[in-house]
């Protein structure tokens, strides 16, 4: 074959070749080591006159050069043409990507740092219990000896030891008392725990908030004050509570605190049970036995202390029917607040 055939040749397989394997193949055939033009290169010492071969070996590089830029014109066309039906087809460049999963806060943690924020600018600083306890914090230094009839209203988790899982985060209440001097203003937000049958209303693990305030002149007039701020913030501008008679051991007086239900108004609907009034909070003024058992002098300071249900609030507020979603870590449950 001579080099102006090859070179035909090369060019009309190089125009040819409609895909980037095929022009890889033309490439090979004719550059290639064992390919056409090392052939005729390594024939150019069988040419009789040293002018024969120099004309022959410009030849023949000329050759090569023209079909590399045909090659290298070529590639570009065909990874010109494979990006355009990639587009045409599978790959849409506009269409979005996978988003990645974003997380949200737990709304019973929303709360707490709605509830610590409000509590905070009023002056009172966050106090942490433990939750496996001691019995006298739990019980006896708030007024609710061992024989006392009260316990009952606590199905209460024991260890052999005689340590309490605490039922309440009033066990707050004597610690911070001892530790502190008055005015005493603290807050606590956290788990309590009791021998409770789970069902969508009770849970063996719950959360309770509550205030401890001593001071001079601490009276009913600053509980119901701090009461109604808070929950107008929390159930909105318009909510009406009210003070109801209730005991506990550890506060005299003591109140139960309800707010007017806001499905219904105080008709009464399914929602609040037919009552009209949902009993959202407890709170009182300290028992004098318990601030002496924190070594406070009743007759010198009174105290009130105030607390709820965060999760009770909250399954209103929400209209949340099960309280074991808080604690079931589902995260189809925590992903709509
Ligand atoms: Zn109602």
């Amino acid at each position: 074959m001579n080099v102006v055939e090859s070179e035909v040749k090369a060019l009309e397989e190089i125009a040819r070749a409609s895909s980037l394997a095929d022009l890889e193949e033309v490439r090979l055939r004719h550059l290639g080591r064992n390919g056409v033009i090392n052939q005729l290169l390594s024939e150019i010492p069988e040419l009789p006159r040293q002018e024969d071969r120099k004309t022959a070996g410009g030849l023949i590089n000329s050759v090569k050069e023209k079909i590399e830029n045909a090659l290298e014109e070529k590639d570009r066309e065909l990874k010109k043409k494979d990006l355009k039906e990639i587009d045409r087809s599978s790959f849409d460049i506009t269409s979005p990507g996978i988003s990645p999963h974003v997380g949200s806060i737990h709304p019973l943690t929303q709360f707490r740092e709605f509830v610590r924020d409000t509590f905070s600018r009023l002056g009172f600083e966050e106090a942490y219990a433990p939750h496996l306890e001691e019995d006298e914090y739990n019980f006896g230094l708030l007024n609710i000896p061992p024989d006392h009839p009260s316990r009952d209203l606590w199905d209460t988790l024991y260890l052999e030891d005689g340590r309490a899982m605490r039922t309440h985060t009033s066990n707050m209440q004597v610690r911070e008392m001892r530790r502190r001097k008055p005015p005493i203003r603290v807050m606590t937000f956290d788990r309590c725990f009791r021998y409770e049958n789970v069902d969508p209303h009770h849970s063996h693990t719950f959360t309770q908030f509550e205030v401890l305030y001593v001071d001079k002149d601490v009276s009913m007039g600053q509980l119901r004050f701090l009461s109604d701020l808070f929950l107008k913030l929390v159930l909105g501008e318009k909510t009406k509570t009210r003070f109801r008679p209730k005991y506990y051991p550890f506060v005299e007086p003591g109140v139960g605190v309800d707010a007017l239900c806001p499905f219904c108004e105080g008709k009464g609907c399914r929602v609040c049970g037919m009552e009209g009034w949902f009993e959202i909070a407890g709170a009182g003024l300290v028992h004098p036995q318990v601030l002496r058992n924190g070594g406070i002098d009743p007759k010198v300071y009174s105290g009130l202390a105030w607390g709820f249900g965060p999760d009770r609030m909250l399954m209103i507020k929400l209209g949340i029917e099960d309280i074991r979603y808080f604690y079931e870590g589902d995260l189809r449950f925590a992903k709509q607040f």
